[in-house]
């Protein structure tokens, strides 16, 4: 495996580590199998060196993600802030994985931010805007797990990566790239899979919790945002999904339900990219994902106060559904120079026209 890094960062982030006894390890919020992966398997990997480790998250770990082991010992910011903030506060040390920008952690944002202690960055966003002593920021890695493991092996770690710190690095593997389907060319990542396999990482565990496990209403209200919700426009190549409130009341909607909802319509032949909108009680949340290196990131950045991956992006919108909706239908034209100059038919099935396309 290639190091990636200098040696000088290597230094530096060995020596915190060592002068530190006490670690808080922190992601974004909404976190995701990356952003709980790479935060547990690190805080494992600490706790298995001696080190009073914590993980501090700004919301919920989602239902999904619960089989992991040591989740339970999470510290979520909106359930229980005062032991957040004094994990935070007594921490020497404090490591941010999976995000570049503090707005990305909410409400925890204000509390890592002004915290006094040394910090570190391990990201695979592009643009890191995050002060700190030492920033690992590597866009091209699949997933922030690939990147924390090359650290640990980089640092001469490896013999602490027991079966826990395994299966959780693996999960931010295995769900950042869609169960190796995207940003899965690099050799080496097979490379990481394996030593985590060998470390006894449970990946069965992983595919059947963090990717397959569902309920009955999620998955009615998955079938249903595809039936009735969504709207090809063929002019874009783009395929929207919007769920309202109302929607999501009707499945008795739970954070995570729609999860991987975004992917789906983009399988359709000759779509390049998807836009998914959710009306949460605090915003409309919005989701998007591409082919062809379509910048999908552009677009949240410009309309939705958001950012991400060329190809996997999100945003926030602040204004009703509809308001969401519109802002994106009037844009949308203006990313068409975006789309690859080739392209294949558009496969709307044997009629060669659904109900919802439009434009
Ligand atoms: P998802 O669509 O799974 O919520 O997010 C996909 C990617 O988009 C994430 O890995 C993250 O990089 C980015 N992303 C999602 N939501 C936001 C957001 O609200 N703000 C920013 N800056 N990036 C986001
Ligand atoms: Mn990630």
């Amino acid at each position: 495996m290639k190091n990636l890094f200098k040696n000088e960062s290597i230094r530096h982030f060995k020596s915190l580590v060592e002068k530190h006894d006490r670690i808080v390890l922190t992601c974004h919020m909404r976190p995701d199998g990356d952003a709980i992966g790479s935060t547990l398997g690190l805080c494992h990997l600490l706790r298995s060196m001696g080190k009073e480790a914590n993980v501090v998250v700004p919301d919920r770990v989602p239902r999904s993600l619960m089989f992991l082991p040591g989740v339970k010992d999470i510290a979520v910011n909106t359930q229980y802030d005062p032991y957040c903030a004094r994990l935070v506060n007594e921490a020497g040390l404090i490591i941010m994985c999976d995000f570049n920008t503090a707005s990305r952690q909410g409400d925890l944002a204000p509390l890592i931010t002004e915290a006094g202690c040394d910090k570190v960055l391990i990201d695979h966003h592009r643009g890191p805007d995050i002060d700190c002593g030492v920033m690992f920021s590597y866009p091209e890695m699949s997933s922030t797990c690939e990147l924390a493991f090359r650290l640990i092996a980089a640092c001469g770690w490896y013999g602490y990566v027991d079966a826990r710190s395994a299966t959780c690095l693996l999960t931010g593997l295995i769900t950042d790239t869609q169960n190796f389907t995207v940003n899965c060319n690099s050799p080496e990542v097979y490379e990481i899979m394996m030593h985590l396999v060998e470390k006894e990482a449970d990946k069965k565990r992983i595919i059947d919790e963090a990717v397959k496990a569902t309920s009955y209403d999620a998955l009615r209200l998955n079938s249903f945002a595809l039936l009735e919700r969504l709207t090809i426009f063929e002019k874009s190549r783009c395929a929207l999904v919007v769920l309202s409130k109302e929607d999501l009341d009707r499945f008795n909607y739970l954070k995570g339900d729609t999860e991987g909802l975004v992917n789906q319509p983009l399988n359709i032949r000759g779509i390049v990219y998807s836009v998914f909108m959710r009306e949460d009680p605090d915003c409309i949340k919005v989701s998007t994902r591409s082919k062809f290196d379509f910048p999908v990131c552009d677009i949240c950045s410009d309309l939705f106060n958001g950012g991400g991956h060329l190809m996997a992006a999100g945003g926030e919108f602040y204004g009703t559904l509809e308001e969401c909706r519109s802002v994106f239908i009037e844009n949308m034209s203006k990313y068409d120079r975006h789309l690859p100059q080739r392209l294949d038919k558009l496969d709307l099935g044997r009629q060669g026209s659904v109900s919802s396309k439009q434009d």
